[in-house]
């Protein structure tokens, strides 16, 4: 497994890493077990070449770190290219180059002879062997170049493979191959140079990991490709999804059986550096992966599970989701509450209020998909017959506009146990002026509700179903720097619908978070 996150991934839209950044996801990725890791292009930026400087005095236990770049130009001695030079100067056991495979490229783009070109790849791999590195030769545009003259993009690689490359890489470097002609070329490759042959694809029809595994089937047994599947256009090859499907699908040796666990987790880790938003319907790792919403589905999960699993989420280091939705029967509700921590099964009493309790909000425009908070909220007060930790006795909210100014303001009465306390907020909406108001009010009873912070508020307008007014449901996120949970409101009233969610937020902080 070679992993190009840190330089063909960082074309991608978007991603952008600092070599501090670089540096925590090499870590990473070393302790996961991935077996190369390509850190930038030297000749490119400073910040690659300073990542090379900061990587050379660290110790990696399984990856060994490579160094990208090109063979020497055109009319030059392989010794006098400074490009060719900062790769060595990047003191990386693995330097790993790329050249021209086909002649359109060759021709029209470096101007340069069919044989100028060999002898560029030639040279420059010997350079690098002579000088002690393990050789990865990237045949860019190797499929295209194929289709086009397979025997002189043979002879590229031949070349490659005679000036003693380790590996010589085909890459489908636009990304439109189909898996079948990456198997048959894979096998010509195979059959034609005598070194290991590696897979570097992308994904712009949508097959970049299809193709990887035709070529691996074909006797590829070096994967290219990105953490999450970043890189240009849509993407490079998602190792993400590759190494599953390489261990558990095709039954081959990669990373240690042990890392899988933690496959779902280095995904969801690079995205957190990237600042990117975990997508949460990708294969294996994403927060749908396992996720079960049908009733039917879900009892017969809960009785086999792997009735509807093609394998079990713990094996990546996901999560079985059972989702709650008007679909589904008690056997979603009893998982569901199990799954929040509640012993409930199909025999507690309180089972059919609480399913009934459910049905009512959702087809009142109560949505707990996003909201499990609020879910656990209601499944607690039904099964427990508490009093909240607080009560709102009233609010008043009233907006003015001075000048230039919008300002709004609000008051609310709470009641914690018999105290009650009556504090003013003001706020640059109705709701954040509400909110100040409430933990205001909360604050000297609750001392840690100081820590809450809203990350997300959402709001749609419901279609009316029953002709009178429009709805409105809003969804909050909050955390208290540790982790996150979903509330929901909804309400005529875009104020109350939003104080719902508050209040739960709050009220499920109080009572459910330890
Ligand atoms: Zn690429």
């Amino acid at each position: 497994m070679y992993d190009t996150t840190l330089r063909d991934g960082t074309q991608g839209e978007g991603v952008n890493f600092s070599v501090a950044d670089k540096l925590r996801i090499a870590d990473k990725l070393d302790a996961f077990g991935i077996h190369f890791i390509e850190g930038g292009w030297p000749g490119s930026n400073p910040r690659d070449i300073e990542f090379f400087h900061q990587a050379a005095k660290r110790k990696y236990k399984n990856a060994k770190i490579a160094a990208f770049g090109s063979t020497r130009r055109k009319k030059i001695a392989v010794e006098d290219d400074p490009q060719v030079r900062l790769l060595l100067e990047a003191k990386t056991p693995v330097v790993t180059i790329f050249g021209k495979t086909w002649l359109l490229h060759v021709k029209e783009v470096i101007k340069t002879s069919a044989k100028e070109n060999v002898e560029m790849i030639r040279d420059t791999v010997r350079f690098l062997k002579d000088n002690g590195r393990y050789v990865v030769y990237d045949a860019e545009h190797a499929f295209d170049g194929f289709k086009d003259d397979s025997d002189y993009a043979m002879s590229t690689w031949q070349a490659a493979a005679e000036g003693g490359a380790d590996v010589v890489t085909l890459c489908d470097t636009n990304g439109g191959c189909m898996p079948s002609e990456v198997a048959r070329i894979t096998e010509a490759a195979m059959a034609g140079v005598d070194t290991r042959i590696g897979i570097h694809t992308h994904d712009d029809t949508g097959v970049g990991v299809a193709n990887a595994l035709a070529a691996i089937e074909a006797g590829s047994d070096h994967v290219q490709g990105t953490v999450n599947g970043y890189g240009e256009r849509t993407g490079n090859c998602n190792l993400i999804t590759t190494i599953p499907n390489v261990v558990l699908k095709l039954g081959r040796r990669s990373v240690p059986k042990t890392s899988l666990r933690k496959l779902t987790e280095l995904s969801q880790f690079v995205d957190e550096i990237a600042n990117i938003r975990h997508n949460q319907r990708q294969p294996w790792v994403g927060a749908t992966a396992f996720a079960h919403k049908g009733g039917m589905h879900v009892n017969a999960v809960q009785k086999v599970a792997h009735s509807f699993e093609h394998e079990r989420p713990d094996t990546v280091g996901n999560n079985r989701r059972i989702l709650v939705s008007d679909l589904a029967g008690r056997s979603n509700i009893v998982m569901k509450a199990q799954e929040l921590g509640f012993k409930l099964t199909n025999d507690t009493p309180e089972l059919k209020a609480i399913l009934t309790k459910i049905k009512e909000l959702e087809h009142e425009g109560y949505e707990y998909e996003a909201a499990e908070a609020s879910l656990a909220l209601l499944i607690r007060k039904l099964l427990k017959h508490e009093e909240p930790p607080f009560k709102i006795e009233g609010y008043h909210a009233s907006m003015r506009h001075d000048g230039n100014f919008a300002i709004c303001q609000a008051n609310v009465k709470v009641k914690v146990e018999d105290e009650f306390s009556h504090t003013v907020a003001e706020g640059d909406g109705p709701v954040n002026a509400l909110d100040g108001a409430l933990r205001a009010a909360l604050a000297s009873h609750f001392k840690k509700i100081k820590k809450l912070e809203l990350t997300d508020y959402k709001v749609r307008i419901l279609d009316s179903a029953s002709g009178t007014e429009a709805k409105t449901r809003v969804l909050i996120e909050t955390t208290d720097g540790k982790s996150q949970w979903g509330t929901v409101g909804v309400s005529e009233n875009i104020v109350e619908a939003s104080l719902q969610a508050l209040t739960d937020s709050i009220e499920y902080y109080l009572m459910l978070k330890k």
